[in-house]
C-alpha cells in the first residue's frame, strides 16, 4: 500500500488539506502554518509587558529612534519617551507585593497642525512592544446622537491586539484632535453640547480607568450587540490637538500675570514667536476642556512651530524624508536623481510664502516631480537633475490654490 502523507501537526492527509509542505522529517499543512504564524505573532506582541526592565528600550533610546524620523520637537519627544518607558515599567511592576502603586501618566500634546503630532505617534508605534491605535476624537458624540460612542476608541485597540483583551488592556491609545471636543461655549445650558462636553464626560471614565463595554466593531452601541469588557486601568492615553488660537489665551494670561514690580523684565523675556512653550493647564481649561479631563492628562507638552530651518531639514534629513523617497523611486528605475540645493531652498520658501507648512513640502515636490516621473522612465537616462529653473516653472504653472487646499484638513 502506498504511504499516505499526513500533516505532522494535525494529522490530516494530503487530500484533506489544500497544501502539504514537505520538511526534512515530516509535513505541515497550510492551516497549521497559519496557526503557527498566529502563535508566533502573539508571542512577539506579548513580549513588551513581560520583557525584563534591563531589556526595555530606555527613554534616551526611544528618543533617538524618534530623532531619526521627526525633526526637532524635543520637548514632546522627551515627554513621550518617558511616558512609554514608564508605561512598560508599570506593566512589569504589577503583581509585586509592596503597596506603592504606580499610576499612569496620560499625556496631552499641544501644537499647531502639521508640526508632527501624528507623525510622532505613528513613529513611536513602530517601535512599541504593546498594541497601539490612533483614533480621532472628531467622530465621537454623546450616547443617543449621530456619531460614535466614546467606547469605540477601544475597538481599534482591540483590533490592534488581534482581539486579545488582556493584551489590549496593556496598550496605548493616541487620541487625535482632542481639541475638537472642547466645550463649545461658556454657557452649556443653551443647547446640549453633544460632541463637546458630553464626550468629555464619557472620555473621563476611560481615562480614569474602569471596566467599559466595547462594541467590537466600533461605532454606536446598540442593545442586541455583544460587548467585550475592557479594563482601561493600564491603558496609556496620549492626546494631541492643535488648539487653534490658544496662543492668544496664553498671551493674555501671561500679560495679566506680569504686572507690578519687575513686570517689564518678565515681559521682555517672553518669546512671542513661540507662545506654545508657555502653555499651562489653565489655558486648556479656558479653551474648553473640563478640569476633570485636564487632571487626567497630567503630562502637558507642546510642539514648536516649524521654522525655515526645520522645514529645510524635513525635506532631506528624516530616514524616510520626501527627497529620499523620490531618490529611491528613481533608483528602482536605474536613475540617479539629484535636486539642486537651490530647489530645496525654493520649495521651503514657497511653503512659507503660501503658509503650507510641512505638509506643503510634499505637495510642492510632487508638483515639481510630476513631469519627470511621467517622462523619465521612457527615456533610458541614468541620471536626472532637478534644476531651479525647472522647479520654478512647474510651481508657477501649478494652481497654488489647489495646492493649498490639498494640504489642508489632512
Ligand atoms: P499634525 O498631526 O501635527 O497635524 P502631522 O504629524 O500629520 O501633523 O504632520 C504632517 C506631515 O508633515 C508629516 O507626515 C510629515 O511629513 C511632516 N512633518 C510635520 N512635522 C514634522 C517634523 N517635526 N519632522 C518631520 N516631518 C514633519
Amino acid at each position: 500500500m502506498a504511504k499516505i502523507n499526513k500533516c505532522s501537526f494535525c494529522g490530516r492527509t494530503e487530500r484533506e488539506v489544500n497544501l502539504l509542505i514537505y520538511g526534512m522529517e515530516g509535513y505541515i499543512c497550510d492551516d497549521c502554518v497559519k496557526q503557527a504564524n498566529e502563535i508566533v505573532k502573539e508571542h512577539q506582541k506579548g513580549k513588551g509587558a513581560d520583557t525584563k526592565l534591563k531589556d526595555l528600550p530606555k527613554p534616551k533610546e526611544i528618543k533617538e529612534y524618534l530623532d531619526q524620523y521627526v525633526i526637532g520637537q524635543d520637548a514632546a519627544k522627551i515627554a513621550l519617551s518617558v511616558a512609554v518607558y514608564n508605561h512598560y515599567k508599570r506593566l512589569n511592576h504589577r503583581g509585586e507585593t509592596d503597596d506603592v502603586e504606580l499610576e499612569k501618566s496620560n499625556i496631552i500634546m499641544v501644537g499647531s497642525t502639521g508640526t508632527g503630532k501624528t507623525l510622532l505617534a505613528r513613529t513611536i508605534a513602530k517601535m512599541l512592544l504593546v498594541p497601539f491605535s490612533i483614533v480621532d476624537a472628531t467622530v465621537l458624540t454623546e450616547a443617543g446622537y449621530v456619531g460614535e460612542d466614546v467606547e469605540s476608541l477601544l475597538a481599534r485597540l482591540l483590533q490592534a491586539a488581534d482581539g486579545d483583551v488582556k493584551l489590549a488592556e496593556k496598550g496605548i491609545v493616541f487620541i487625535d484632535e482632542i481639541d475638537k471636543i472642547a466645550r463649545k461655549g461658556d454657557n452649556p445650558s443653551i443647547t446640549r453640547d453633544v460632541s463637546g462636553e458630553g464626550v468629555q464626560q464619557g472620555l473621563l471614565k476611560l481615562l480614569e480607568g474602569s471596566v467599559v463595554n466595547v462594541p467590537p466593531q466600533g461605532g454606536r452601541k446598540h442593545p442586541e450587540q455583544q460587548f467585550i469588557q475592557v479594563d482601561t486601568r493600564n491603558i496609556l492615553f496620549i492626546c494631541g490637538g492643535a488648539f487653534d488660537g490658544i496662543e492668544k489665551r496664553i498671551a493674555q494670561r501671561l500679560n495679566t500675570h506680569v504686572v507690578g514690580f519687575d513686570a517689564s523684565r518678565n515681559v521682555a523675556k517672553i518669546d512671542k514667536s513661540n507662545m506654545m512653550q508657555y502653555i499651562a493647564p489653565m489655558d486648556l481649561k479656558s479653551f474648553g476642556l473640563i478640569p476633570e479631563i485636564i487632571g487626567r492628562l497630567p503630562v502637558l507638552t507642546h510642539l514648536e512651530p516649524l521654522n525655515r530651518e526645520a522645514l529645510r531639514s524635513i525635506l532631506t534629513e528624516p530616514k524616510n524624508s520626501i527627497v529620499k523617497q523620490y531618490k529611491k523611486m528613481f533608483e528602482i528605475d536605474g536613475v540617479k536623481l539629484t535636486f539642486e540645493e537651490a530647489v530645496l531652498d525654493y520649495v521651503v520658501d514657497k511653503a512659507i510664502e503660501f503658509s503650507l507648512g510641512a505638509r506643503g513640502l510634499r505637495s510642492l515636490i510632487e508638483v515639481i516631480m510630476m513631469k519627470p516621473m511621467f517622462e523619465v522612465p521612457s527615456t533610458g537616462v541614468t541620471e536626472y537633475v532637478v534644476t531651479l529653473d525647472f522647479a520654478r516653472q512647474q510651481v508657477e504653472n501649478a494652481n497654488m490654490s489647489v495646492l493649498k487646499e490639498s494640504t489642508e484638513d489632512k
